[in-house]
């Protein structure tokens, strides 16, 4: 059944996007990317970049978890303005920044979100 990511809510087969907060439904939550077991590492604040860098992200085999910062159950310090949070692995939080880090430099997505230090 297709979960979403980030609110973990359940959709019906079929269904491509998460109704509430607009992200690719996943066919279910690896425990890897367990809320508790990820790190927050780059805060979004257009919806196309995240989904921009969970493309990227995902290309390179890596699981990402984009975390609406509206979300109670992902409370987060970031900045009023960011919208979305990219969260992975702790395991693959080194990998995850350099890949962001690279993308943006080579202007894949725009360069107005913001890397979160550890
Ligand atoms: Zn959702």
């Amino acid at each position: 059944m297709p979960i979403c990511p980030s609110c973990r809510s359940e959709f019906e087969v079929g269904t491509p996007r998460c109704t509430e907060c607009d992200v690719a439904l996943v066919e279910e939550l690896h425990d890897a990317t367990s809320a508790a077991d990820t790190v927050d590492i780059y805060a979004c604040y257009e919806t196309q970049q995240a989904e921009r860098l969970v493309e990227i992200l995902e290309e390179e085999g890596l699981d990402v978890l984009v975390r609406d910062r509206s979300s109670t159950l992902f409370p987060t310090n970031v900045g009023k303005s960011a919208q979305h949070i990219i969260a992975v692995a702790g395991s693959s939080a080194d990998r995850a920044r350099e890949v962001i880090t690279s993308a943006v430099r080579d202007g894949v997505v725009p360069d107005d979100g913001e890397m979160l230090k550890a």
